[in-house]
Formats: C-alpha cells, sequence, structure tokens
C-alpha cells in the first residue's frame, strides 16, 4: 500500500477555510488527476474526479464525498492594530489563546503571519479571568503598526491556522484540519488501490466544500452528479482524557460503520460484510439523529440517495491540534476500494431499505 503520510501532511499544511477551500481544491486535483479520468469543479468549488467503470453504459455511479472545508476564524473588528476575530465552522474557541495563525489581508494580497493572544487577566471581566476567554475577547496580532493594519487588512479577512502537521510517536499525526482532510486522504488511498482492481461502477469522487456550515457542496454535487449510491466519510470521536466512554471509539483500531435514520441499512451491511471478508477491523457507531455530516445532506436529496457513512476516530476535534492514526485513514481507504470493486451491475437493484 501506498504511504499516504506525504499527502497527508501537505493536506495539513494549507488553509481552505469553509466557502474558501481553493487552495485545498488546488492541492487534492493535483493529486487526484492522475488517478482519475476526468476532474472538474463543480459551481460552487467541489472537486469532483471521475474514474470510470468497466461495465457496459450506462454504468450506476458511486460518489465517495469527503469535506474538503476547514474551520477557521475571521476578522469582524479591528481596534488599534489587533484583530478582533469570529469564528467560521464549529471551532473550540478554548484552545485558541496562543496558536499561531495566517492572516489573508486582502488589501495587501499578503499571508500575514500572527499570533492569537489574550488581554492580561487583571484587564478582562472578572467572570472571563479564570476560565476559557469568551472569543470577542482574543485578538489577533499581525505586529504590525494600527495604520499598516488598516491599510492590509479588511473587516471580513480570512486567519486560518498557521502550526504544521507534528508527527507524533505511535503512527500518530497531530494538526489543524484533520477533519476532514484525514478523508480526503483515504479516498486518495482508495483511487490509489483502484488503480490495480477492475470496478464495474463509474466511481465520483468528490471533495466538497462547506460541510462545517451549511452542506452545500454536498447537496450540489449529489444534484450534479445524481449517484446511484453514496459514501461520506467523515471523522468521529476519539477515546481520550475526559471523553466518556460511551460516545467515543478507540483510535488506531478501525474504521467505523455508523448506523442511524441518515444511513442506509442495505448498505450498512455491505459495508460490513465486505470490511469482515477483507479483514478490514472495523466499530460500530450509532448515530441516533440527524448525523452533523455530508451523509445528511447526500441522503434528503432526490427520492433518498442510499448513502452510508465511514469513519475514523479523531482526538481533539475541531481544534487546530487534532489527531489520528495514520493506518486508521489508510483502512477507510481500503474499504472503499473493496466496497467498490465489490459492485456488480446488479447491486443497485438488489438494494431495499427494509
Ligand atoms: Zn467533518
Amino acid at each position: 500500500m501506498t504511504d499516504i503520510l506525504p499527502f497527508l501532511k501537505s493536506l495539513l499544511s494549507i488553509s481552505g477555510l469553509s466557502g474558501f477551500e481553493r487552495p485545498a481544491a488546488q492541492l487534492i486535483e493535483e493529486k487526484w488527476r492522475p488517478l482519475v479520468d476526468e476532474t472538474s469543479i463543480s459551481r460552487v468549488g467541489s472537486l469532483h474526479g471521475l474514474k470510470k467503470g468497466s461495465g457496459k453504459e450506462p454504468r450506476p455511479s458511486i460518489m465517495i464525498a469527503t469535506h474538503m472545508d476547514a474551520i477557521g476564524m475571521r476578522v469582524s473588528q479591528l481596534t488599534d492594530g489587533f484583530l478582533h476575530i469570529t469564528n467560521v465552522g464549529g471551532i473550540d474557541i478554548r484552545v485558541l489563546p496562543g496558536m499561531e495563525v495566517t492572516v489573508h489581508a486582502s488589501g495587501s494580497g499578503e499571508e500575514l503571519p500572527a499570533v492569537i493572544a489574550m488581554p492580561s487577566a487583571r484587564l478582562l471581566p472578572e467572570s472571563e479571568a479564570n476560565d476559557a476567554v469568551a472569543i470577542k475577547h482574543l485578538l489577533v496580532d499581525t505586529g504590525l503598526t494600527p495604520r499598516d493594519v488598516e491599510v492590509k487588512v479588511r473587516i471580513g479577512d480570512l486567519v486560518s491556522f498557521a502550526n504544521e502537521p507534528l508527527e507524533l510517536s505511535g503512527d500518530v499525526v497531530s494538526g489543524h484540519s484533520v477533519d476532514n482532510r484525514g478523508s480526503v486522504a483515504a479516498l486518495t488511498v482508495c483511487l490509489e488501490e483502484l488503480q490495480n482492481k477492475s470496478h464495474r461502477w463509474d466511481v465520483w469522487a468528490v471533495a466538497t466544500v462547506q460541510e462545517e456550515t451549511s452542506y452545500l457542496g454536498a447537496y450540489s454535487s449529489a444534484f450534479q452528479i445524481r449517484p446511484q449510491v453514496a459514501i461520506v466519510v467523515d471523522g468521529t470521536f476519539a477515546k481520550g482524557p475526559g471523553a466518556n466512554g460511551w460516545q467515543t471509539f478507540p483510535m488506531g483500531k478501525g474504521v467505523g460503520l455508523c448506523i442511524g435514520p441518515n444511513m442506509h441499512p442495505f448498505l450498512h451491511e455491505k459495508l460490513k460484510e465486505v470490511a469482515e471478508r477483507t479483514e478490514i477491523p472495523w466499530f460500530l457507531d450509532v448515530t441516533p439523529a440527524h448525523s452533523g455530516t455530508d451523509a445528511y445532506a447526500i441522503q434528503t436529496t432526490f427520492d433518498g440517495i442510499p448513502t452510508a457513512l465511514v469513519e475514523f476516530p479523531i482526538r481533539y476535534m475541531h481544534t487546530p491540534v487534532e489527531s489520528v492514526v495514520v493506518k486508521d485513514i489508510q483502512r477507510a481507504g481500503r474499504l472503499l476500494a473493496e466496497f467498490i470493486a465489490s459492485l456488480d451491475e446488479d447491486f443497485v437493484n438488489t438494494i431495499v431499505w427494509e
């Protein structure tokens, strides 16, 4: 199996905030171009890669959706040369102070290095002095004079995490946007695996936009492609200090197969069969309601596209130090490829809800 680590690290080194995914799309397109027959960008910026199947036309198609957008921040106000920020997507604000960030300054077109700082505890309201500080009190410091900031930075400019991914021991990589660039890496593993496998169905590899904010990419790509079947890959909560044992899953122990209202039970069973047959370890994740992923959007498109959700555990979700075991990503990718290779032309007619 190819080593996905270098590509994963490059995915974790670029911005591409929700709604502004172009840097991520460019990097992914470059990687996918030799692995698929054609690539294109949707009207809202999602990346589509089509790998044609060997079956007779018209061929059924499967869409694998991985969101490429990242959470981050935006400038909400300028005060004496410092930037106030607000969040893009659901960010865990407790870990922001002290982070290195990049301000994408539209006034000058520069990428300004900066840090997130916090006023001294003595200057904060008493209620905030000892606990996590609300985002409205945090400041981004570029080091520039107030005058230069006024010229270079505009309200609304993006602020992305700048910390480089870090390889920890035990096959763990930590960085910003592991959710969900880890899934993009898994889909890339799948495409690489498919180079040596025959598959009858057309495969649409999709890196969606705006999952963290609106599901825009998932909805619009499902409409454009109208696949017979879809699989979404996303992160789930890993076990770790302070995490309860019943909503979390161990890292490095395999991939999650979800059941719940947004997942087609028949597809779930098939994925389970393939995982068992190919000896890919898996765990069951019961999602009681709306999955909070692209699976919701794709499944509720048209007459209800049969959709499954494959997951890998992430520690410290929605922080700049999200951590993952690389082997779980490889496993997710291999499972996707094995599943796709197992599809015969008639599969679509065998799908029943119950
Ligand atoms: Zn996600």
